[in-house]
């Protein structure tokens, strides 16, 4: 009897997961497929494109080292790979794509689809927790996910008496010397090193030479437990802090593991709660962690799901400047705290979650800049820059381009947070407090430009209340709006 095949994707990287839960040599062979279109459709971080395809090549390798006889194609298209092969196998399967695009052209060539369980919560459960609120707020969300999921609870109730202990994990960065946790550095090996040979021909950004990722599940499970042990129980405190002089901070960078499938948000999990038992872990940092974990990932996946295909195309503001030189070049910005996330981007493909939202998408949506623009930025240069990922974060979440549809208010701040929550601006030559004259810190004059624009849109927002009454009170108003044009103009000129 002929053999069933296998379409594993390149973030399924699962043995317990998806279409290879069950799957035996005997029974199925497999088949990967790197698409040139996909490689070639935009100019990628190194390091994303790297991880990528050494993770799914080394997994192939593990695979056949099991006795899978392992197809690895390189075709235009994921569809025209899988095509090559079909009709000489009973039947394909896959598992449902994490993106639409390449559900549509699955579906287009008639594979069948079983249903993806690299999440702890599949898209139909989503959509009916969906359906029966009135607003898809996350807390309500992640507070439903604690009960149904029954992590940190004590019967109905939240373990130590809070769902959130948010207002703990806020610290800014330690004054003075401070002794950092260390990271794994994972060597190269000969498939790494092939990789790296074949896309120097690639037309890519960003530095390949930074070893902070590896690219096989015994270095996810490496990464997991580093960040258990030495880093998991301040994660909490420090987790929005902006340190000028450590990228990593206390966080787990178990995202780019987590979203191509070499580690499942399940073992995460109960790692953590294993180790939180153990007694040695505040409960603010184990909370906060799993918060990340089945809370806003989960979130944000379901999101992109319920909201359909064209949610990444909504402007709502109208937002029409084009991405700024700075996001291309570090060398393109004055600003400090900018410089520093787009040279760590240029490093690494990765800065956590804060200066992701407070400093770059702050910066986009204060300078107006498209969002979709904004987002095929964050999709090219991010190494976990999953479509589902980065699509409801930055259309609903730091551009506010759905008008209200995921977050109750738009994510922005003046330079105040920044200064609060980092040490960037001591060595910069612009002042977080002023909003007017050479030395005002653009993100102070643009905060106060932008709720002046868009004041009569946010007029019945009440969570927006409190800062547009701040503009009322604003003296100087004419000469920040003022200044932000000319802030404006030098944004577009990489000239500030
Ligand atoms: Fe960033 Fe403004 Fe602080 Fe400079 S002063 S580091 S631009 S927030």
């Amino acid at each position: 009897m002929a053999k069933r095949l296998i379409y594993l994707a390149h973030d399924n990287l699962h043995r317990l997961h998806g279409a290879l839960r069950e799957a035996s040599p005997e029974s199925e062979e497999i088949v990967m497929v790197e698409s040139q279109r996909m490689l070639t459709s935009a100019r990628w971080h190194r390091q994303r494109l790297f991880f990528m395809l050494s993770a799914a090549r080394h997994f192939a390798q593990d695979l056949r080292n099991e006795g899978f006889t392992l197809h690895y194609l390189k075709a235009p298209t994921t569809a025209t790979g899988i095509a090559q092969l079909q009709d000489s196998f009973s039947s394909v399967i896959g598992v449902e794509p994490s993106s639409y695009r390449l559900s549509k052209s699955l579906r287009e060539i008639g594979l069948t689809l079983i249903e993806n369980d690299f999440f702890l919560t599949s898209r139909s459960v989503f959509s009916s927790w969906a359906e029966s609120q009135k607003l898809l707020k996350m807390e309500n969300f992640y507070r439903w996910q604690r009960a149904r999921l029954n992590l940190l609870m004590d019967e109905a109730e939240p373990l130590g008496g809070q769902w959130n202990y948010d207002a703990e994990n806020r610290l800014p960065p330690p004054k003075g010397e401070y002794l950092w946790p260390q990271y794994p550095k994972f060597e190269r090996d000969e498939i790494d090193q092939e990789i790296i040979e074949e896309i120097g021909e690639l037309n890519l950004i960003g530095e390949i030479s930074e070893m902070s990722w590896g690219t096989t599940r015994t270095a996810a499970l490496q990464q997991l437990d580093t960040f258990l042990t030495h880093s998991f129980a301040k994660f909490g405190p420090y987790e929005d802090a902006m340190p000028k002089d450590q990228w990593q901070v206390y966080h787990s960078l178990l995202s780019p593991y987590l979203n191509i499938g070499l580690l499942h948000p399940r073992e995460v999990v109960e790692a953590a709660i294993k180790r939180f038992e153990s007694g040695d872990i505040p409960i603010a940092s184990c909370e906060g962690f799993i918060r990340q974990i089945i809370g806003w990932r989960e979130y944000i996946h379901g999101i992109y799901w319920h909201f359909g295909e064209d949610y990444r195309r909504k402007n709502y503001l109208g937002s029409k400047r084009e991405l700024l030189p700075l996001f291309e070049n570090s060398e393109k910005t004055k600003m400090a705290c900018v410089k520093t996330q787009i040279r760590d981007i240029d490093q690494r493909g990765w800065v956590h979650h804060i200066p992701r939202l407070m400093i770059l998408s702050n910066l986009a949506a204060l300078a107006d800049v498209k969002p979709e623009d904004f987002l095929a930025w964050m999709r090219r240069v991010f190494i976990d820059a999953a479509d589902w990922v980065m699509v409801p974060n930055v259309i609903g979440m730091s551009m506010y381009a759905d008008g209200g549809m995921m977050s109750t208010k738009p994510y922005i701040s003046g330079g105040a947070y920044i200064s609060r929550m980092s040490n960037f601006c001591k060595d910069c030559q612009f002042d977080p407090k002023l909003r007017v004259g050479e030395d005002a810190c653009p993100f102070t004059t643009l905060y106060w430009n932008y709720l002046s624009k868009h004041q009569a849109l946010f007029a019945k927002n009440h969570r927006m209340f409190q800062q547009l009454n701040g503009l009322k009170k604003l003296k100087d108003l004419p000469e920040t709006l003022e200044r932000a044009q000319e802030v404006l103009s030098k944004l577009e000129n990489g000239e500030i």
